[in-house]
């Protein structure tokens, strides 16, 4: 096997027996990406340098046998978590010069185990899109056709995974940008309870739904990431202070007696691939012979979801973007002749059409006379779906569905039609509504060669309990050991 093929807990085992040194496995891994990055555009930046000093250390650290969960395994992270010294640009002109001065806890905490920097990964422009056509910089494409989408907005965290440029990788998701992609790309991703991982250093979207979680090659090295990333961070006042299970050990736990809801609103064939619909009643029926018990359940106001997140998303985001005027961070416009135009230009030019759409929208729901009507209803809405997972996780411990309508569509297919982007979130956006933990697990691939993701969603904080059901399903079948063929 190639070494850039590994998964991080067979690297773990290599790196440990001094079978194979950090630096020749990162060395495989930036082999890998000279090979077949020049067609996926997964990275807006290589952190080659880092890399190789890092991975010096850690072969250091391994022959003082002082080894910790990460050392020596090569790492993509996406670029809207603040990296000391490295380029951060949110996929953003308006941030394209922008160094940070400090790291972000996650980035903090991956350096504390040890692990290699590979570099920052592309995404939608401040993570407001579905298919990493949004990047100000390029498009990442899916790495089992070319011509498809990764999914987004942390395509470029997928892709490397699943082209194999990295181990694993760090994403965010606000409303499906971690799950959609690993669906799209075939790989595992999780976002965790909203409060689990801290925020501090993660470029803000929409500050009440975003949470940093890893993209990886299977469960195992989820686990393994989450476990790393998780925590009580007193420089993010939503983080809880809840100590982390070690969720990898908890893995083999196995399934008897669990109770899996399928909500009735997210199974209705309307609008549904049939491929994808097969692959999630496939998996269903694998559960329930495997001894689960599945229940019906409803979640009533889901199909206010959409509505809801893109009224309080943009609203969020609209806030958060203002500081980006070309006074306090990034790039301004020089030619302008005063402050507004100043102000104008620097923001017109700055921003793509995507993130300007949703600036006008949030202004727009937050406006004098228009708040009650939009974003007061919106927020109320999101108390009921929060409610309606509530009255679920009485009757079951996880929920089961799709994580998409579709496979990956075709790169530009959906660019001028936002509102069928956006529907594209449809059961991924209330997990975030609720703030409850979902992941993604490769479930089937598609007549025409796609993968297909089922998604678990589980109550606060119950991480080990969809971690080990997705372990489970994915101990029984071969759909992660599947790689695309590039
Ligand atoms: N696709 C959704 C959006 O455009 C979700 C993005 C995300 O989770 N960051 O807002």
């Amino acid at each position: 096997m190639n070494l850039h093929e590994l998964t991080i807990h067979d690297a773990q085992d290599l790196l440990k027996n001094k079978e194979i040194s950090a630096k020749e496995l990162t060395r495989a891994v930036f082999d890998r990406i000279d090979t077949v990055e020049p067609s996926v555009d997964a990275y807006i930046s290589v952190t080659k340098d880092i890399a190789l000093s890092q991975a010096d250390a850690a072969d250091k650290a391994i022959s003082g046998d002082n080894i910790k969960t990460l050392t020596g395994i090569p790492l993509a992270v996406k670029d809207l978590i603040c990296t000391k010294g490295v380029a951060t640009t949110c996929a953003s002109k308006i941030l394209k010069n922008f160094i940070p001065p400090y790291d972000a806890t996650v980035t903090e905490k991956l350096n504390a185990a040890g692990a290699v920097m590979v570099g920052k990964v592309n995404m939608d422009e401040f993570a407001m899109g579905s298919s990493t056509e949004n990047s100000g910089f390029k498009v990442t494409k899916n790495p089992w056709n070319l011509s498809h989408v990764p999914g987004g907005s942390s395509g470029g965290s997928a892709a490397a995974v699943a082209a194999d440029m990295c181990l694993g990788a760090l994403g965010s998701d606000t409303g499906g940008s971690i799950r959609q992609p690993a669906s799209h790309c075939g790989v595992v991703g999780i976002k965790p309870t909203y409060g689990r991982v801290s925020r501090f250093g993660l470029v803000a979207f929409a500050s009440s739904l975003d949470q940093i979680g890893p993209l990886a090659k299977d469960v195992t090295d989820a686990a393994i990431l989450l476990q790393v990333i998780s925590g009580y961070d007193p420089k993010d006042s939503t983080s809880i202070d809840k100590p982390t299970p070690d969720y990898r050990a908890a893995l083999p736990g196995g399934i008897k007696g669990l109770k899996i809801g399928i909500p009735k609103e997210y199974h209705a064939s309307n609008g549904m691939s049939p491929d994808v619909l097969s692959a999630v009643q496939n998996a269903m029926n694998f559960y329930k012979d495997a001894g689960a018990e599945l229940v019906d359940i409803s979640l009533p106001h889901s199909e206010y979801a959409v509505a809801a997140y893109y009224l309080i998303a943009p609203a969020e985001a609209c806030s958060n973007l203002a500081r980006y005027d070309g006074v306090k961070y990034g790039v301004r416009d020089k030619e302008s002749s005063g402050l507004i135009d100043m102000y104008r230009n620097t923001r017109s030019s700055g921003f793509g059409p995507e993130v300007q759409r949703r600036i006008l929208l949030g202004t727009y729901a937050l406006s004098a006379g228009y708040y009650d009507a939009y974003y007061k209803k919106a927020s109320q809405i999101r108390t009921l779906i929060k409610n309606d997972f509530m009255q679920a996780f009485e009757a079951c411990d996880i929920i089961l569905s799709p994580v998409t309508p579709s496979t990956a569509f075709k790169i530009g297919e959906n660019v001028d039609d936002p509102l069928t982007m956006y529907l594209s979130d449809i059961f991924t956006l209330s997990a975030n509504l609720a703030g409850i933990p979902g992941l993604s697990v490769p479930c089937g691939i598609s007549g025409d060669g796609l993968p297909i993701g089922l998604q678990l969603m589980g109550n606060y904080f119950a991480e080990n309990t969809i971690l080990n059901a997705a372990y489970y399903f994915e101990q029984a079948t071969e759909f992660h050991k599947l790689r695309p063929k590039i």
